[in-house]
C-alpha cells in the first residue's frame, strides 16, 4: 500500500492519499482464484442494502458529501466539487480517513488488511454456495487468525458479514448438513489474560487451577464485570465489532486459547445467552484445539503456524524481488 511519500507517475494532480484510495479500489478487484468472485463483488453483494452516501475525501469540499449516492456496481464517480474529486466505490470502507499525509498511516493499513482478511473469508464461503457444494462445510473447518470482528473505520462491515455467514449457515442446515464450522482464534488480549489468571493458583503457580478440557462461555454481565471492567448497563461489549462469540478454553494439553464461533441465530445474538445453541459446532471446534495444538510455540495451533509459514515471503522469491528493485532503470 502506498504511504505518505509516493504519488503516481503521469498524474500531476496526484496526492499520496488519492494514490492510496485508488490502490484499495484496484486491489479489491483481485480474485483468489479464477472461479471466485472478486473481493469487490463480495463487498457489493453483502452491502447492497447499505443506506447513506459516501463522503467526498476533499477536506474543503463545499458539499461535504456527494449529492448522488454511489450505489453498488457503479464503480467510481465524480464529486461535483470544483476539484472534481474521483469517489471510488471502495471509499465506503473509510480506511483513507486514517491516512496521514505527514506521518505513518498504520491505522489505515491495518484497516485495509482486516477488510481483505474478512472479505476473503466471506468470498471463500460464498464460493461453495455458488458451486453448489455447501456439503463441504460438513467436514471442513474454517479458521480465522484473529477474532471474528472488524475494528476502526470499516467496523460497520460487521453488520453485513454477520448476516451473510448466518445465511450460509442456515442454507447448509436446510440441506441437512450441520452448518458452518468456523472459528476465530485470539492469541492475545484481555480474554486470554483473564483465562490465565483464572488458572493461576496461589503457591502452585500458573496453569494449576482449571482441569484440562475446560471451556468457559462468559455472558455479557460477566464480561463487563470481570474482563473489560465496564458498568453492567453499558452498551454490550463488542456489539459494534464482533460477529462471533467468545469461549475461553484450556485444552487437553493444558494450553490456553480464546476461540470465537460465528453468530448465526437468536441465541448467538443475545449476549446474555450462553446456551450451546449460541456457539455453532463448538464441540468440534474444541476437538480441533485439542488435536491440532502444537508445542512449537506457547499455546500454538498447527493450522495457524502452517499458514504463517506459507504466507512468509520465501527466501528465493524475496531475493528476486530485491534484485528486481535494485536493477530497475
Ligand atoms: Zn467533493
Amino acid at each position: 500500500m502506498p504511504g505518505r511519500n509516493v504519488v503516481r507517475r503521469g498524474e500531476p494532480e496526484d496526492s499520496p492519499k488519492r494514490f492510496f484510495r485508488a490502490t484499495i479500489s484496484k486491489e479489491l478487484e483481485a480474485r483468489l482464484d479464477p472461479e471466485h468472485e472478486t473481493l469487490l463483488e463480495t463487498l457489493r453483494v453483502i452491502t447492497k442494502d447499505r443506506a447513506g452516501s459516501i463522503d467526498c475525501p476533499v477536506d474543503d469540499c463545499p458539499l461535504g458529501v456527494t449529492e448522488k449516492k454511489i450505489s453498488p456496481g457503479q464503480g467510481a464517480s465524480i464529486c461535483i466539487c470544483p476539484q472534481a474529486e474521483v469517489i471510488f466505490e471502495t471509499d465506503v470502507l473509510r480506511a483513507h480517513e486514517r491516512f496521514e499525509e505527514n506521518g505513518p498511516s498504520e491505522q489505515a493499513f491495518t484497516a485495509v488488511r482486516q477488510v481483505i482478511e474478512q472479505l476473503t473469508l466471506v468470498n471463500i464461503l460464498r464460493y461453495f454456495e455458488r458451486t453448489d457444494s455447501l456439503g463441504v462445510f460438513r467436514d471442513t473447518a474454517f479458521i480465522m487468525d484473529g477474532p471474528l470482528a472488524l475494528f476502526g473505520m470499516p467496523a460497520w462491515l460487521k453488520y453485513h458479514i454477520e448476516p451473510e455467514i448466518a445465511r450460509l449457515h442456515k442454507k447448509a442446515q436446510e440441506q441437512g448438513d450441520p452448518g458452518i464450522l468456523l472459528m476465530g482464534i485470539e492469541k492475545s488480549g484481555q480474554f486470554l489474560d483473564h483465562l490465565k489468571e483464572l488458572d493461576w493458583m496461589e503457591k502452585k503457580g500458573p496453569g494449576q487451577r482449571l482441569p484440562n478440557c475446560t471451556a468457559l462461555a462468559p455472558d455479557i454481565d460477566y464480561i463487563h464485570k470481570h474482563i473489560v471492567l465496564r458498568p453492567l448497563d453499558a452498551k454490550p461489549y463488542g456489539e459494534a465489532t464482533y460477529y462471533g462469540r467468545k469461549v475461553l478454553y484450556k485444552n487437553r494439553a493444558g494450553q490456553h486459547s480464546v476461540i470465537m464461533t460465528p453468530i448465526v441465530n437468536d441465541s448467538g445474538r443475545d449476549p446474555h445467552c450462553v446456551d450451546e445453541a449460541a456457539f455453532p459446532r463448538l464441540g468440534e471446534a474444541l476437538d480441533l484445539m485439542d488435536e491440532l495444538s502444537t508445542h512449537l510455540y506457547q499455546d500454538g495451533f498447527a493450522p495457524l503456524v502452517r499458514a504463517h509459514a506459507h504466507a512468509a515471503i520465501p527466501l528465493r522469491t524475496g531475493a528476486r524481488i530485491l534484485t528486481e528493485l535494485f536493477s530497475e532503470e
